[in-house]
């Protein structure tokens, strides 16, 4: 077969020569690179996903509840309970992973000819989704301890004026959460530029120390919070992504939304995962501690370290002979594989079990002392 490139394929110019998202999907003993929660489902959980599951499967020659009322109600339940903010169906729409959900809002809200902005580093896959849907990318700035700087947050709205603004609390890869001052005041200065829908991607709150910002969309249509059951959950296989917003914006997507996108089966198991909701926060429990454990033997093993309100910690810094990459190859030659987001002289790695933690931990110590 003659030798076919992507780019030698009619393709949209806006694709060309970008490359798709890629955590290295690697066969080593200690997997801290992509934020899952280490512990498996309980056996209970797995049995009763098996029972819902074959109730499911005994209708699956006809389409799946198109709406997923059942499914958004018992997420509503959740968000209420965990936030004390009443939440109804009629606010919670659901998708395929709450890269799926942000799709169909760039879909909506975004497209040919207007532009989405978040403020970098963050969340890759927010500018890789605006590109897939043809809008324009923009990057907006952060300080230098990560933060953000509200002030020059504001003026870059004021000057780019976008269509769809991301804030990302916990944000990935670095940890940081805002707070309801910083994202009502990014708010006002994004309605002040031009109408625009502001989404808060919440994929890490239950990690935080802070307080869901959910609340934070009682009388403001053009927020929305996007959360997943990828992270806290536990179970980043399912693929299950919601939002809550304004119920007209839960309408809006339903003009861009695949019929029957979210199969009987995802429903099914989503749901009997969100019957075991309290052990499953449990583990999240034992999950904040070790995030806390992390940051305290990181620093004192001498490294620099963000604050952390979720499941993994960044670290640093390493401006030496090869910057973070090379250091990132050291550790992944001691057995365990961390993540190089691109931030320079940072690395990120993800909480896992006690013994994941220090076997981590210990690689690093390692490493410092061949330095040193
Ligand atoms: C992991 C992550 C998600 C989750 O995506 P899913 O499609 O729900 O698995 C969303 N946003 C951020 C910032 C993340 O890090």
């Amino acid at each position: 077969m003659t030798d076919v490139r992507i780019d030698d394929l009619p393709i949209r110019d806006e694709l060309r020569g970008k490359s798709p998202y890629g955590a290295p999907q690697l066969d080593v003993p200690v997997r801290l690179n992509t934020n899952e929660n280490p512990y498996p489902l309980p056996e209970p959980l797995v049995e009763r996903i098996a029972e819902r599951v074959r109730e499911a499967a005994r209708e699956l020659n006809r389409y799946p509840d198109r709406d997923a009322v059942e499914l958004r109600t018992e997420l509503a339940r959740y968000l209420t309970r965990t936030t004390g903010h009443e939440v109804g169906m009629s606010q919670v729409w659901a998708a395929n992973g709450s890269n799926e959900v942000l799709q169909q809002l760039l879909q909506t809200f975004g497209g040919p000819g207007r532009i989405a902005m978040g403020f970098e580093p963050s969340y890759s896959m927010h500018g890789l989704i605006s590109r897939g849907t043809g809008t324009g990318w923009i990057s907006g700035p952060r300080r230098d301890d990560f933060g953000l700087d509200v002030a020059a947050a504001a003026d870059a709205i004021a000057r780019h004026r976008p269509d769809v603004l991301f804030i990302t609390s916990p944000n990935n890869p670095t940890g940081t959460a805002v707070d309801a001052d910083t994202v009502l005041a990014l708010y006002e200065a994004a309605q002040a530029a031009k109408p625009s829908l502001v989404v808060v991607d919440e994929a890490y709150v239950e990690f935080s120390h802070r307080p869901s910002l959910l609340p934070l969309i009682e009388g403001r249509p053009h927020l929305v919070i996007s959360r997943t059951m990828s992270k806290a959950f536990g179970a980043a296989g399912l693929r299950l992504g919601y939002l809550a917003a304004h119920p007209a914006v839960v309408d809006a997507v339903q003009l861009v939304r695949l019929p029957y996108h979210l199969s009987a089966v995802t429903q099914a198991t989503a749901l009997a995962a969100l019957e075991h909701t309290d052990t499953l926060l449990g583990y999240v429990e034992h999950l904040k501690s070790e995030r806390d454990r992390l940051v305290a033997e990181l620093r004192a093993i001498g490294y620099e370290v963000t604050e952390s309100d979720a499941n993994f910690v960044q670290f640093g810094r390493f401006d030496g002979e090869g910057g973070a990459h090379a250091v990132w190859r050291k550790i992944l030659d001691h057995g365990v594989l961390v993540r190089d987001n691109g931030v320079p002289g940072r690395l990120r790695v993800t909480a896992g079990t006690p013994e994941e933690n220090d076997a981590f931990l210990d690689a690093v110590r390692a490493l410092k002392k061949e330095h040193s």
